[in-house]
């Protein structure tokens, strides 16, 4: 028999699609190249939007964030003016942020997953989809009436519908990331955003023995030539510790290399073959937005495929594109600006002096108006 829906990759997409589809109950398999502790183990992303949150809620797969997760409402801002916090749970629509990571999230979608009745494939890497079927390395074959590609941005389903002519539209930020996971406690109360002659640096809170640490480097840079040393000092420089207090440090677990990249597929699907995630659009992490759209796509495709399965009605598919881009799209405008805001050029000659005279009118606007602060909150929060 025929399962009704095919899921390609684990991730927060997949499996958010998966649960959605299981309480409709519709069939599904997931088929996900890597091993299952490889998935649970992916350190990722932190930051979930009110909105993902509702949906997690309305499917009860938020027990583990109401168990863990923690709430963040306020952000601030370092540079050679000093230091601002936004309340932000106070501006814009009043919504905040829920820090729980990503791998702890994809290991309660998975696990519910499982429990729920789903079937899921680990170690499946899959190599061609096509009107339906769905080959994996192995030689073996599955046929669902709709395969959903939620595979990264690298993964087989965008290749599939880029050979049927699908356009990408792409932005390169010219920014790079060294993206450092210490085994330390927070060091401030709040996300830090650092603005300093020798680049961006970040921090951000995972829980309360694991925070997130961005560097900007230059691209090509081999992590490996950053030791624990270099990391720190640079941090403590960039985030102006001196001023301000020192970090609290602990031993690197993890240092990788992220090329600050986005696009965005012109249409997430067609026919018997429908995207969500990083497959329909890869979104820079300066706003911590990929996740959360991530989890929108999901919602929204599994209402348009539950739809087509037991009604025989493929209008939300039809939809699903002009459902979602239009918050894509705001999401991309959105990380974009944060972007120009936290990278300006690093060079001596006019321009560069002209691009971080901007850079810094944006923070002071950001610091003094109350209307670009409301502005502000209710982007970096919504979704
Ligand atoms: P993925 O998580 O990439 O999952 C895709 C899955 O498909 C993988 O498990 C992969 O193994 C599998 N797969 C791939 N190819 C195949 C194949 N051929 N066959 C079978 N399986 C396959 N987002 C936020 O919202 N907030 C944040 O704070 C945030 N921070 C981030 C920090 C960093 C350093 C990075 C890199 C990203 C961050 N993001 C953040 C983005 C977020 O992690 C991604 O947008 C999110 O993982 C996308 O989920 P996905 O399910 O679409 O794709």
């Amino acid at each position: 028999a025929r399962t009704g829906v095919v899921i390609v990759g684990a991730g927060p997409a997949g499996l958010v699609l998966g649960n959605l589809l299981l309480d409709q109950g519709i069939d599904c398999v997931i088929l996900e190249r890597r091993r299952r502790e490889a998935v649970e183990g992916r350190a990722r992303a932190g930051f979930l939007a009110a909105h993902s949150v509702r949906v997690l809620a309305q499917h009860g797969l938020d027990t583990g964030l109401l168990a863990r997760g923690r709430t963040h409402r306020t952000c601030l801002f370092r540079s050679e003016q000093g230091e601002f916090t936004l309340d932000y749970g106070e501006l814009g629509r009043g919504e905040v942020h829920t820090v729980y990571p990503q791998q702890e999230l994809v290991r309660d979608l998975l696990a519910e997953y499982l429990r729920r009745g789903g079937e899921l494939r680990f170690g499946a890497e899959v190599e061609e989809v096509s009107e339906g079927r769905v080959r994996s390395r192995d030689g073996s074959e599955i046929t669902g009436r709709y395969v959903a590609g939620c595979d990264g941005h690298r993964g087989v389903a965008r290749a599939t519908l880029a050979a049927q002519g699908t356009r990408t539209a792409r932005w390169d930020h010219g920014v790079t990331w060294l993206a450092v996971l210490a085994e330390a406690p927070p060091s401030l109360a709040a996300v830090g955003y650092a603005l300093h002659a020798r680049g961006f640096a970040g921090h951000m809170a995972r829980t309360a023995t694991v925070t997130r640490y961005y560097l900007q480097c230059p691209r090509g840079t081999d992590p490996a030539d950053w030791s624990e040393d270099r990391i720190w000092s640079e941090l403590e420089m960039r985030l102006r510790t001196a001023e301000f207090g020192a970090l609290k440090q602990g031993p690197v677990l993890e240092k990788t290399v992220v090329d600050l990249r986005s696009d965005v597929l012109d249409s997430p699907g067609a026919g018997r073959l429908w995207l969500a995630g990083d497959a329909a659009g890869l979104i820079s992490p300066s706003a911590a937005k990929g996740a959360n759209l991530a989890v929108l796509q999901a919602e929204r495709l599994a209402q348009a495929l539950t739809l087509a399965l037991t009604r025989d009605d493929e209008s939300g598919l039809a939809r699903y594109a002009a459902d979602c881009l239009p918050r894509v799209w705001r999401a991309h405008e959105f990380s974009h600006w944060m972007s120009t805001l936290l990278h300006g050029p690093t060079a001596e000659d006019a321009e560069a002096r002209y691009g971080r005279a901007l850079q810094y009118a944006r923070l002071d606007s950001l610091r003094t108006s109350r209307t670009h602060q409301d502005f502000f909150a209710e982007n970096y929060t919504g979704i």
